[in-house]
């Protein structure tokens, strides 16, 4: 029989866990050909998340759980649940059913058809702002052009993979990470699915607008080295038109004598480059910060409870 791990990073989810549960296993009760296992991430919630965890796992032999010692961040509670997965197939989602397990039918379907990957994909943005549809927009367009991270437009997290998928993903073990990127650059034959996006329902998103502009930027600058190219390409362009420029106004001084200098043209000048150098400071800040963070080497997330039995963490 085959098994399938279910990773679920939970941060302050302690209004809709219980139900995410009780629904996936209505679904997995349907799927009697494979093993589940949930591997429940608790990313340092600041409710009662991890209790409600403990009495799943107390209640459902099939409930595994990690707890970290603060909140990391989803990505870094994707990557624990990914180590810890030891399926022949691993599927990463939401806590909060926006990702709905009914699918699981349709992405297994898909393995047994040689995919390595089934993912999803919103094809509906119901309730979304026209600016945030806009911005999202013009991120799939920007990064799909400068990186090698391909996603179609809406790709989500949610998906389901092969052990050796996963086994690559785990190879990638840097600190910022931005795992759409990362599934999409290990490779591999990935199918799309696509369902209408729900609203959460139970608890709040935590997302927000800034940390969706941190995202894209991210995304980014993770995956490609463009951003700094442009600041290169731009500082030899405006380098060239000033040399153009100095030179028509040497001969013109040589010909025509000393002109009055325009105000305006030199406060543009200098508002100009002023703004300029400050972005291009501020790429290459971007670059240098993650350096600076990767050559720390820290751990991805620290343990703090969890019930795996090879971990000596579990609370006494
Ligand atoms: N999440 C997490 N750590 C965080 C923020 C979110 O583990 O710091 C989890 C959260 O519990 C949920 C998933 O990531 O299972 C997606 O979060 P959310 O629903 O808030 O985001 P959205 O659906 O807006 O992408
Ligand atoms: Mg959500």
């Amino acid at each position: 029989m085959k098994s399938i791990d279910l990773i679920v990073p939970c941060y302050n989810e302690e209004a809709g866990l219980e139900h995410f549960v009780a629904e996936t296993n209505k679904v997995i009760a349907a799927i009697p050909d494979y093993r589940f296992r949930y591997i429940l991430v608790n990313d340092g919630s600041k409710d009662k998340t991890y209790l409600i965890m403990k009495r799943l796992a107390a209640q459902f032999d099939n409930i595994k759980y990690i707890s970290f010692s603060r909140n990391f961040g989803k990505e870094a509670a994707m990557y624990a649940g990914l180590q810890h997965a030891d399926a022949d197939y691993v599927v990463v989602m939401d806590a909060d059913l926006q990702h709905p397990p009914a699918v699981f039918p349709q992405m297994i379907e898909a393995m047994n058809e040689g995919y390595d990957c089934c993912a999803t994909k919103r094809d509906e943005r119901e309730g979304e702002s026209f600016f945030r549809g806009a911005f999202s927009k013009l991120f799939f367009r920007l990064s799909n052009r400068l990186t090698d991270v391909k996603n179609p437009y809406g790709a989500m997290d949610y998906r389901m993979m092969t052990r050796q998928m996963v086994s690559a993903i785990l190879e990638l073990s840097e600190v910022q990470r931005f795992s759409k990127g990362i599934f999409s650059w290990v490779g591999f034959q990935t199918k799309w699915i696509s369902f209408k996006t729900v609203d959460r329902e139970l608890g709040t998103s935590t997302w927000k607008f800034s940390s969706l502009f941190k995202y894209a930027i991210d995304g980014i600058t993770c995956f490609s080295v463009a951003p700094l190219r442009f600041t290169a390409v731009m500082g030899a362009i405006i380098f060239f038109l000033s040399l153009i420029y100095i030179i028509a106004t040497l001969i013109q001084t040589l010909f025509f004598g000393i002109q009055t200098p325009g105000y305006v043209t030199t406060l543009c000048a200098v508002l100009f480059l002023g703004g300029l150098t400050e972005m291009s400071i501020g790429i290459l800040g971007e670059y240098i910060g993650k350096i600076y963070m990767e050559t720390k080497e820290r751990p991805i997330y620290i343990t703090k409870f969890s019930n795996f039995e090879d971990e000596d963490n579990e609370e006494k």
